[in-house]
């Protein structure tokens, strides 16, 4: 039974028996219905039968703690990606999987050289949350929460949009993992139907395009997505989710040495996207055999221009490359070992 229709399997209990797992599952994160000591024993024993808790994961984490990555093996032994980020402010965001595998090919990312497998089902995106909010709990404290979600692990979220929004929904309830909408972030590599269907979702999740070039030569270079959905089309959708939910938009840039580091892209960038709504995230690569990463001089020429040119930009430092914290890099080790590039999600 999927974690997800926990209540099919409370039909008939009293009430208060549904809001007793919830909160062994999401507050007290129990890794086994043997915890959940509220419940009957009964009851206990039917739900680690049908609904098991654990989830088979291998744990990776960086030399400075500050990431950890699980590479969890599923029910049919496909293998997806979960990562963990500790900010020097705090917080702690989980980068999840959307996917297994994925269909986008872009070629900057390990996943894209796995091909796509099969949409995860919400369940299995919230088993991710709840493997990495028990590991935060056991490893620094049971106060330590997962403050952020992002949705920028393997796979294409609008893709598998429904799944998704089902996971998100049950993980923001204040009955299941509690975690409130504005905390949540869909990365997209540029589905205009998503954004379109997005925009008139009632929650207020934040929306992320991978855009990685300001032009769209090189967009579709890197981002076969760019031939259906090219750049002025993205933005047009961008803009008009703007209006229709008064929400920053963030950008986020992969700074690939050589690629899309050079200054006048930056100027190109300026033009793009200069007067509305929107935030750049400039993101450093995790270097890998096909491209390399930019010098941190020239990302902070390529900053300059941009913060010049009005736009509002942050940056994003690389955590975890020695465990291969960029999507889908060690689910790519383990299916050949040749696979060594590195995802715009890094
Ligand atoms: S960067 Fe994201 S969308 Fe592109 S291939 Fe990798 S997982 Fe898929």
């Amino acid at each position: 039974m999927p974690l997800d229709n926990l209540h099919e399997h409370f039909a008939g209990q009293p009430k208060y028996r549904l809001l007793q797992a919830k909160e062994a599952v999401y507050g007290a994160l129990a890794e086994s219905w043997a915890e959940a000591t509220t419940l009957p024993q009964s009851l206990r024993e039917s739900l680690d039968r049908e609904c098991p808790l654990s989830l088979s994961a291998d744990f990776f984490v960086s030399r400075d703690q500050r990431a950890v990555k699980a590479l969890i093996t599923l029910s049919d032994s496909q293998k997806i990606e979960s990562v963990l980020l500790k900010s020097a402010d705090g917080r702690h965001s989980l980068c999840l999987s959307s996917q297994v595998g994925c269909a986008m090919g872009c070629q900057f990312c390990a996943t894209a050289g796995l091909g796509f497998s099969r949409n995860l089902e919400a369940e299995e995106i919230i088993r991710q949350v709840l493997l990495m909010a028990r590991y935060l709990s056991g490893h620094d404290g049971p106060e330590v929460r997962i403050s952020n979600i992002i949705f920028m692990g393997m796979g294409e979220p609008f893709l598998n949009y429904d799944n998704v929004m089902a996971a998100i929904k049950i993980l923001n309830d204040p009955q299941g993992f509690n975690l409130g909408a504005r905390h949540f972030s869909i990365s997209t590599s540029g589905i205009i139907s998503g954004i379109q269907k997005l925009a008139r979702e009632k929650l207020q999740i934040n929306l992320a395009i991978s855009l990685n070039a300001p032009n769209d030569q090189l967009r579709s270079r890197l981002m076969p997505v760019n031939n259906k959905y090219p750049i002025d089309k993205l933005i047009m959708a961008v803009k008009d989710y703007v209006k229709r939910t008064n929400r920053l938009v963030m950008f986020e840039y992969l700074m690939i040495k050589k690629v899309n580091d050079d200054l006048s892209s930056a100027r190109q960038l300026v033009r793009l996207l200069k007067g509305n709504l929107h935030l750049v995230n400039l993101i450093a690569y995790n270097p890998s055999g096909k491209f390399l990463a930019a010098e941190p001089k020239q990302i902070a020429a390529f900053k300059k221009i941009l913060t010049d040119g009005g736009l509002k930009v942050t940056q994003r430092v690389s955590l975890g490359r020695d465990i291969m914290a960029a999507c889908g890099q060690l689910a790519a080790r383990g299916a050949s070992s040749q696979s060594n590039s590195a995802c715009a999600a890094s």
